[in-house]
């Protein structure tokens, strides 16, 4: 076992304590938790904020002349604020909080889809999760709409070349992955946002896998959305955020309707108020956006360089101990790459290691992780998949190969 840590991995194992659900024993071992693609785990700052609210600044926001309840709208509209300035948006009426990344595609394609016809187009790609392939084919159900697919290379890259060939007159949107929750493949979007705009095609990104690992400006990207989820970045379940061009957003009808979101109602015509809230139907999740809030401060504090240099170097130490065992092949290795890497063992189903990791006290995921498209280009059903998140260090990474090789000789 390594003794010798460098000043930056001390920093970030000293993190950890900021984490209590690392303090506790899984399976009756530490707990090495690899599976913060799927969720991040919370800083005690996250979790103080939400019970700080919940136990002293609780009151319904927007609506109360009553002193909690401006404090509320205050501590909400701050939140706002500080999104903005996280993804450096150029003005708080871009950000609309919703549910997460699932509900900010489905917004878009809900409301900005109504103006496709029968017959148009639009281009996803192979290494979408789910959340950003469901919406479009409901959509496409819905109105007969084509969806073009750009393909993945061997190494785990969207093919650029294909993707310029599938614009045609017809095309009227893209919705690509800034980063792929299987591969880990960081996509060139301000190029994808380039091209698409030569076209006169505005692009949607989710960025439910960026986010959390460096730092993401919807101004340098140009992008025209930009989603994602509170709880991938050490914040709360249940929030998460849709940033929209606002002459877009302008554009677009409401989605859900409701209280909050309008001027007037009668029971002949209604007018509805502007963004942000025209999307933000009903009694927002207000702890979640407090929650959310905290989380980027957290992150903020530590700094997302920082963070994505520690991550790059777990990466490359994980890479390297898994291509030398026997066995074992990586799929993914496009770079650059967030802190994710999936890969199987000759002979031994994802499943099974799976499960052998979890009695040695290691969570890691192991199944198609909602990206089934990219799965069978793959030719592969399943995969396990490891993930990092700022809390890891290099001895998680030593438990895990050592509980791997373990797995494999289980498996001879
Ligand atoms: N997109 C990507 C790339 C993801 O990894 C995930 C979550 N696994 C989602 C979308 C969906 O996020 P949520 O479930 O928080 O809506």
């Amino acid at each position: 076992m390594r003794n010798l840590m460098t000043d930056n991995e001390l920093y970030f194992t000293a993190l950890r304590n900021d984490f209590p659900i690392l303090q506790q024993l899984n399976r009756g071992k530490p707990l090495v938790y690899l599976d913060s693609a799927a969720s991040a785990q919370k800083p005690i700052s996250v979790i103080d904020v939400m019970s700080h609210f919940y136990g002293k600044d609780y009151a319904n926001i927007h609506r109360g002349i009553y002193e909690l309840s401006e404090r509320a709208t205050n501590l909400f509209e701050n939140a706002r604020e500080l999104v903005k300035t996280f993804i450096h948006a150029p003005s708080t009426d871009t950000i609309i909080f919703v549910r997460g990344t699932t509900e900010g595609i489905n917004l878009v394609a809900q409301t900005y889809g109504q103006r496709f016809k029968k017959g148009d187009e639009m281009i996803v790609s192979m290494m979408e999760h789910h959340a950003n392939i469901v919406p479009w084919y409901l959509l496409a159900k819905q109105i007969g709409l084509n969806l073009k697919i750009i393909p993945v290379t061997d190494a785990g890259a969207l093919d650029m070349t294909a993707y310029k060939q599938l614009f045609s007159p017809l095309t009227k949107m893209v919705a690509v992955t800034h980063a792929s929750n299987v591969l880990g493949t960081i996509n060139p979007i301000r190029d994808l946002a380039d091209i698409a705009h030569a076209h006169n095609v505005p692009i949607l990104v989710d960025g439910a896998q960026a986010v959390p690992h460096f730092p993401v400006n919807v101004q340098d990207l140009d992008c025209d959305f930009y989603v994602f989820s509170g709880h991938k970045l050490y914040g709360p379940t249940g929030i998460g955020v849709l940033y929209g061009k606002s002459n877009l957003l302008d554009s677009m009808p409401p989605y859900h309707g409701g209280g909050d979101m309008i001027e007037t109602v009668s029971f002949e015509h209604i007018t509805f108020t502007k963004i942000p809230h025209k999307f933000e139907a009903g009694t927002p999740d207000i702890a979640g956006v407090l929650g959310l809030s905290a989380a980027i401060q957290y992150v903020q504090t530590i700094g997302l360089e920082s963070i994505y240099s520690h991550e790059q170097q777990l990466l490359h130490y994980a890479e390297n101990k898994l291509s030398n065992m026997t066995g074992v092949t990586i799929v993914g290795t496009s770079q650059p790459k967030v802190g994710v890497i999936s890969f199987v063992i000759d002979n031994i189903h994802p499943h099974d290691i799976g499960t052998v990791l979890d009695n040695a006290g290691i969570a890691v995921r192991a199944g198609h992780h909602c990206a089934m498209p990219l799965m069978e280009r793959f030719g592969l059903p399943a995969t396990v998949r490891i993930s990092f998140g700022l809390y890891n260090n290099e001895h998680d990474i030593d438990l895990f190969i050592h509980a791997l090789n373990e797995t494999k000789r289980i498996f001879s």
